[in-house]
Order: C-alpha cells, then sequence, then structure tokens
C-alpha cells in the first residue's frame, strides 16, 4: 500500500526513466533494435525493481498511465536519435495485458506516433502470454494494432501455460525465447534441445527469433549453431540511459 502511494506520485514528480537495451545479430555484430525497460529511482525508498512495481501498477490500474508514459518517451527518444542523423533502429516497448486489454490502446499508439512523428516501422510491441484473455479478443486487438504497421513479439516465450496456442491464434512476427532456457545452455542437454526446437519452430512460421539474457561466449556460440538470428544480454550490453545508447549508435554510425 506503501507503494501504491508513492506509484501515484511517481509520474507527476518525473521519477521514471527509460533504459535501452541492444538486440544484436548474431552473425554481424550489428545492433538491430532496442528493447527500453522503465526505471524507478524513489527519493526515499531508492531503485525498485520493474518486476516489483509493475504488478502493482497493473494491480492497480495505474499502468495505464505508466505504460502510455513510456511509449511516449520511448518513440520521442527514438526520434531523438533519428533526427540527429543516428542509425535508425527500432525500439521494442514491453505492454502489460491491462494495456492490451484497453479497447483505445490502438488509438492511443496511434495518436502517440502522430504526435512524435515516429513512422510506425520503428515502434515494436513486446507482449507475454500470461495474458489471461480469450483468444478471439486479443487477435482482433493485435489485428488492429498490427493494422497501424508495427511488429509485435512474443515476449518471454516457453514460461507460460500456452505458449503453443499463442503462435497458433496469434499474429506474431517475432518470438522472445525467455533466458531461463538459455542459462546454461551448454551444460544442460534439456535447455539445448528445448532451444533449438524452439528456434526450428520459429523458423518454420516465419518469425523471427530472438534468445534472451545472452550472458556468454559459449551460448553465443551454441545459439549461432542453431541458427538463432537475434540475441540480446549482458554479453553484449546491459540496458543503458538514452545518453549511453546515443554514444554507442554515434561510434556505430562512425564505422
Ligand atoms: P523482460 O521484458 O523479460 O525484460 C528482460 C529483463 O532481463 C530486464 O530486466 C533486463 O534488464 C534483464 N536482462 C537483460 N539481459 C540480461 C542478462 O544477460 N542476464 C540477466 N540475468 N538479465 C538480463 P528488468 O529491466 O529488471 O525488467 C524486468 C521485467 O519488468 C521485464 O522483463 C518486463 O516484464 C517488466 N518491464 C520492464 N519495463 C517495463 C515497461 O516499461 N512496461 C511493462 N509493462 N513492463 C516492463
Ligand atoms: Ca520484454
Ligand atoms: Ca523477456
Ligand atoms: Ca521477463
Amino acid at each position: 500500500m506503501e507503494l501504491e502511494a508513492y506509484l501515484r506520485r511517481a509520474i507527476g514528480q518525473q521519477e521514471f526513466h527509460l533504459v535501452y537495451q541492444p538486440i544484436v545479430d548474431s552473425h554481424t555484430n550489428q545492433i538491430a533494435g532496442l528493447e527500453c525497460l522503465i526505471r524507478w529511482h524513489q527519493p526515499q525508498l531508492g531503485y525498485i525493481s520493474p518486476a516489483d512495481f509493475i504488478p502493482i501498477a497493473e494491480e492497480t490500474g495505474l499502468i495505464h498511465e505508466i505504460g502510455e508514459w513510456v511509449l511516449m518517451e520511448a518513440c520521442r527518444q527514438n526520434m531523438i536519435w533519428q533526427n540527429a542523423g543516428l542509425p535508425k533502429l527500432p525500439v521494442a516497448v514491453n505492454l502489460s495485458s491491462r494495456q492490451f486489454k484497453d479497447s483505445r490502446l490502438s488509438r492511443k499508439v496511434q495518436s502517440i506516433l502522430e504526435e512524435t512523428g515516429l513512422p510506425p516501422q520503428y515502434l515494436e510491441l513486446e507482449i507475454t502470454e500470461s495474458m489471461s484473455m480469450d483468444v478471439k479478443t486479443a487477435s482482433d486487438a493485435l489485428n488492429e494494432l498490427k493494422k497501424l504497421g508495427f511488429k509485435v513479439a512474443m515476449d518471454d516465450f516457453g514460461t507460460g501455460y500456452s505458449s503453443l496456442g499463442y503462435l497458433k491464434d496469434f499474429p506474431i512476427d517475432k518470438m522472445k525465447i525467455d533466458q531461463a532456457f538459455i542459462k546454461g545452455l551448454k551444460q544442460s542437454p534439456v535447455n539445448a534441445a528445448i532451444v533449438h526446437t524452439m528456434i526450428a519452430m520459429a523458423h518454420k512460421l516465419n518469425l523471427l527469433v530472438v534468445a534472451e539474457g545472452v550472458e556468454t561466449e559459449e551460448e553465443l556460440q551454441v545459439l549461432k549453431e542453431y541458427g538463432c538470428q537475434l540475441v540480446q544480454g549482458y554479453y553484449f550490453s546491459p540496458p543503458a540511459n538514452a545518453e549511453k545508447i546515443g554514444e554507442i549508435l554515434h561510434k556505430y554510425a562512425l564505422t
């Protein structure tokens, strides 16, 4: 309850900021995109993890306001990089199930794109399968969003109850393999078999695959061997603030 009261004040007090983590092409080592992740620095309590406050924001409905702020800020920042002549990249934004169920979502996203001037191909939405809702409602919502022109990724793939059902029913473009499967890929034959199969399945379905939580060279090598195109994790870069990412993109533009 204490956290809820702090959370209510956080937006107005500008206590949130976004960090961005590069998503890298495993073969060329080029940055293919960025995922934005919210950070909350509460003056009294210090740093609070999104894993702790996002669920509270969802329960209290504050997620609508926070989620809209995230979308706006990510699009605005991406436009700043693009206007500075830096390489143009899609930024992926995490959507919570509550936002996804909001019938006004596609209109809100549309107006954010208009306001910031960001072309839709530079925004991606990440959804998770924990989103309990009926297939028809969810796929309608997704189709409406996709008509606006951006890509949708299924986040934390393999950790929910109905991953395969989601693949069957939803028009998604990208599968993000959860980091739980990537850990110890080399040591665990079970993880290796699961990851290999997920990648093969994604390819058959014409989906791009991102492996999350890549921390070691060994993990990267196995993923490349399995044909995983996109990788993300501390091995390449932790999430970093906009200024730092700007510097990284700038170095890139020079090479
Ligand atoms: P996620 O979307 O699965 O994001 C990936 C998480 O893994 C991030 O944690 C990221 O910092 C962390 N990570 C990245 N690379 C590595 C690695 O190599 N090893 C390990 N161990 N971890 C790595 P973070 O930023 O604490 O976010 C946690 C979760 O909170 C996210 O999981 C996402 O579900 C949620 N979240 C974050 N930002 C937002 C947001 O703006 N909106 C919503 N709705 N949820 C958000
Ligand atoms: Ca995500
Ligand atoms: Ca994830
Ligand atoms: Ca996660």
